[in-house]
C-alpha cells in the first residue's frame, strides 16, 4: 500500500492536502493546475489513484508559480 502522502513516482512528499486529516478540508494544489494525462498514464497502473504525484513529477511547477504570482480571487 503506497503512502498517500508520498509521490508514487519519486517518493518525495506530495504535499497533498487531502492526505493529511489536518488539511483535508483545504483545496489541494492539484485543483488549480492541469496535469498532462500522459504523465498519469506513464505511472504503473497499481500506483494510479493511490497517491498524488508531487508537483515536480506532475510537471506543474510552472503552473503553481504562475498561480502564486497571480492569486485567485479576481
Ligand atoms: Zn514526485
Amino acid at each position: 500500500m503506497p503512502n498517500p502522502s508520498q509521490c508514487p513516482a519519486c517518493g518525495a512528499p506530495n504535499t497533498c492536502t487531502l492526505a493529511d486529516p489536518r488539511t483535508a478540508a483545504q483545496p489541494c494544489w492539484c485543483f488549480s493546475v492541469t496535469i498532462d494525462p500522459a504523465v498519469l498514464e506513464a505511472l504503473p497502473a497499481e500506483l494510479r489513484n493511490q497517491a498524488c504525484l508531487c508537483p515536480r513529477c506532475a510537471q506543474v511547477d510552472e503552473q503553481l508559480k504562475l498561480n502564486n504570482a497571480h492569486p485567485a480571487g479576481d
